[in-house]
């Protein structure tokens, strides 16, 4: 909640008029709990998951042979049930394990300092801030995933993230919920250590969830502004992960790709990317929607 009670007194205190984006905040956020403006991220976990792999859902009950040409393992195919099912269990573990999680972190997010009051951040705070905690998330991330790679973790926690082979949006957070805790601690890393404003908070957890819809849609669009990140490893990246299944080495990382470079751990996924491209070049004259389903079964 706001210590002002006029916008007046808010532009005392700061010696200059609010801008018009303050001036918003100033209305919206005047009279709410910072509790309640914490809550906004459940509500926003919700929707967007809700909502952002809708596209792919159709995409996928549609099958046209022009976007199928960008679906990652054209031979899967997936009914409107098996998605329903899927979301079904993601809402499950939401309700009973994120949610509950969320609501009862704030004296956590007090403690560490996101301040919800004026001034907002300006538009270089929030890039430097969401940088450091895509950082942070993508490396943390890269070394709690591939433990849990160990047989204990695989067996116990991880197998489920996995039962997807072929991942589809709505499966991105379909996991065990030891693994949705686990894996969440990289996402608070970076705000605990640096921590912002509120808004930089949601707009962290909602991009969050955009790249992990996408990197689980199954599609490879080659439009998607994704691919203008460097070293952002992306959908087809990821889902090799998944193709290999419980035995898969390689493709750790959540995000980028340096660290299984640097770790070694995707050689597997570029001696397959070369085989891929010379078959391509092969077919050209032949077959030209090569999948690495084929390679596989060749
Ligand atoms: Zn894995
Ligand atoms: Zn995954």
């Amino acid at each position: 909640m706001l210590p002002f009670n006029t916008i007046q007194a808010a532009e005392a205190s700061l010696g200059r008029n609010l801008t018009v984006a303050e001036m918003l905040w100033f209305k919206y956020s005047a009279n709410k709990s910072d509790y309640f403006l914490y809550c906004h991220n459940t509500i926003f976990l919700l929707l967007f998951y809700s909502l952002l792999p809708l596209p792919y859902m159709i995409a996928e009950l549609l099958r046209s042979r022009k976007i199928d040409r960008f679906k990652i393992q054209p031979k899967i195919k997936n009914s409107f049930g098996d998605m329903f099912r899927c979301y079904r269990d993601v809402m499950f573990i939401f309700v009973l394990v994120v949610g509950p999680l969320q609501l009862f972190s704030f004296p956590v997010i007090q403690m560490i300092g996101i301040r919800t009051g004026l001034p907002l951040p300006s538009a270089w705070e929030m890039f430097w801030q969401l940088l450091v905690y895509v950082l942070l998330e993508d490396y943390t991330n890269y070394w709690l995933h591939r433990s849990l790679h160990c047989k204990w973790g695989y067996d116990k926690i991880h197998r489920v993230h996995h039962e997807y082979t072929a991942p589809i949006g709505f499966a991105a957070p379909y996991a065990h919920w030891a693994e949705v805790l686990i894996l969440g601690f990289a996402s608070f890393l970076g705000p605990m250590i640096v921590p912002g404003h509120t808004i930089t908070f949601w707009l962290w957890m909602i991009m969050r969830q955009m790249e992990a819809i996408e990197t689980h849609s199954g599609y490879d669009f080659p439009w998607s502004p994704s691919k203008f990140i460097p070293f952002y490893g992306g959908s087809e990246y990821h889902d090799y992960h998944h193709f290999v299944g419980g035995r898969s080495q390689s493709n750790f990382a959540s995000v980028f790709t340096y660290c299984d470079y640097i770790y070694g751990t995707d050689k597997g996924y570029r001696y397959q990317k070369e085989v891929f491209e010379k078959s391509r070049e092969k077919s050209k004259s032949g077959k030209d929607n090569i999948s690495r389903q084929d390679l596989k079964a060749e």
